[in-house]
């Protein structure tokens, strides 16, 4: 092979590739638009301070993605205790929730008007469940869905609960955690462990980051090259695949392409374009946005959880992370300490649009406001954007990933893969095994679906399709970066 195999972007997905590439000897560039490498999943550092942009939890079931973490960063990755709260309506409940701490926080007239609530939607549940609000309604009572299902989940979505799919709720809540978590509580536990339910996580020393830097510099060092501020804007096609990438003005011939970018990206940069019906599924894939504001604390952490699910919809926090709690690492001055307060929204929303020092004076001021720490401990803050923080399921998603695919059935040396890549809501191990996967085809001549592989069993089940939560997306999650 005299050209490289050029892989687009260095998330997870795309150094995963990179990494078994160069391995197994093949010349491999990663273009990666940002200035590090991680992209979801990096740690940010400003003045020593190490933050995720969301927690970033290390478990999975697949044995192969377990083994490459070992691999590349051995002793470096701590086993770490999960200890984790909702705050909703001024109190803490114990997250997951136990039976006894939900009845005594709820109080002997709120729980009797959750249990009567209850037994009426079982009593009498309504015929139609088109919404995520009727599908919970009928089966925990409304009562159930104000106290713990209304707020943090339009909190997460930016659209109201009666715009929500049932059939999402329905995919969704029998994995989701706060939902379980909620049934078990009420009615005593019922089947298997939830994923989210986890009690311990693996985490690199350095935070998620530091993945993905070692396995940056394992590319390099095995010959590989991985460029940074190279952002990719053009794939030459030519003969029938991919012939060149050009990235910061310049061109590169390539054997094949392993892409993590967001799949409507590939498709609109492609030259000669794809047709009219491609490009319209393109612009139609839509993502939600997030943004994070680290908050550097004169004294100890102001609680002892690794995170904190803020429900109270007074607020417009979705999460607070404690990172000293993630690892002691993370803070490099003894006597301070730092959390991550976290903000679901579109980019162009307001959110997004207020400046930095305004986000910081948000932050610090809900921080005081939930009893989580006093706005006068504040010494510094740090802002950061998220673009496609989440791939958008939205009526007409799954039609215009099928039309995307169709496409790219025409451009074999072009695989997709990872979150934005194959627009799955997946987290960083699934986002590995489809590069390895990826690689398999590749090397080896396997002939692996790519788009059907899962993190929970190796391939999807048939007709386990993904329910959309979104009927419609806002209009805003049409923003272009
Ligand atoms: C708030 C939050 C919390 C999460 N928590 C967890 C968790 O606890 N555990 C877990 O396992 N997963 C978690 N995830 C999911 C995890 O972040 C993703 O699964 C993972 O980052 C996806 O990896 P990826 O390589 O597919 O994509 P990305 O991480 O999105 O990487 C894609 C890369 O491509 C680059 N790129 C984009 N466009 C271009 C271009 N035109 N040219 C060149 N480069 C480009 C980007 O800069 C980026 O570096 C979380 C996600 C979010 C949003």
């Amino acid at each position: 092979m005299s050209d490289p195999i050029v892989v687009l972007g260095a998330g997870p997905a795309g150094l995963t590739a990179a990494y078994l590439l160069a391995r197994r000897g093949a010349p491999v560039v990663v273009l990666e638009a940002d200035e590090v490498v991680g992209g979801i999943a990096r740690t940010e550092v400003r003045d020593g301070y190490r933050f995720d942009l969301g927690g970033h939890r290390f478990f999975t079931k697949s044995a192969e993605v377990g083994r490459l973490w070992d691999e590349v960063l051995g002793e470096e990755m701590l086993l770490r205790p999960r200890r984790s709260r909702i705050r909703w309506n001024g109190r803490f409940l114990d997250y997951p929730l136990r039976p006894a701490d939900v009845a005594r926080k709820l109080g002997p007239v709120e729980l009797t008007r959750a249990v009567a609530s209850y037994l009426a939607a079982q009593a009498r549940p309504r015929g139609r469940e088109e919404t995520f609000e009727q599908w919970v309604c009928n089966r925990f009572g409304r009562r159930l869905f104000e106290l713990f299902f209304r707020a943090y989940t339009e909190k997460v979505w930016g659209v109201p609960c009666a715009e929500i799919r049932a059939e999402w709720a329905a995919q969704r809540i029998r994995g989701l955690s706060l939902a379980t978590a909620a049934r078990h509580a009420l009615l005593g536990e019922r089947g298997g462990q939830v994923k989210s339910l986890i009690g311990e996580f693996r985490y690199p020393r350095l935070g998620p980051g530091q993945m993905w830097e070692a396995m940056a510099a394992a590319v390099a060092a095995a010959g590989g090259e991985v460029r940074l501020g190279a952002r990719v804007d053009r794939l030459r096609l030519a003969g029938g695949g991919v012939a060149a990438v050009r990235a910061g003005g310049e061109e590169i011939a390539c054997a094949a392409v392993v892409s993590s970018l967001p799949v409507g990206t590939v498709a609109r940069a492609a030259r000669p374009a794809p047709g009219p019906e491609v490009l319209a599924a393109a612009r139609g894939l839509r993502h939600r946005d997030f943004l994070t504001v680290a908050l550097v604390l004169d004294g100890p952490p102001p609680f002892p959880d690794t995170w904190i699910y803020i429900h109270d919809p007074q607020v417009r926090v979705g999460r607070i992370q404690n990172f000293l709690a993630w690892s002691p690492w993370m803070v490099p001055e003894p006597g301070r300490s730092c959390v991550g307060l976290e903000y679901f929204c579109f980019r162009g929303d307001e959110l997004w649009s207020m400046g930095d020092e305004d986000l910081v004076d948000l932050a610090a001021g809900e921080l005081g406001r939930l009893g989580l720490g006093d706005p006068r401990r504040v010494a510094a803050g740090h802002v950061v954007r998220v673009p496609r923080a989440y791939p958008i399921y939205d009526a007409g998603y799954a039609e215009r990933l099928a039309t995307l695919r169709g496409w790219l059935d025409t451009v074999p040396n072009l695989v997709q893969v990872g979150r934005n890549g194959l627009h799955r809501y997946n987290n960083s191990d699934h986002s590995m095994l489809t590069a390895m996967r990826a690689v398999e085809n590749l090397l080896d001549g396997a002939a692996h679906d790519v788009w059907a592989v899962n993190a929970d069993s190796a391939y999807h089940e048939e007709g386990g399709r993904e329910e959309p939560p979104y009927r419609d997306a806002p209009a805003a999650a049409l923003a272009e970066a």
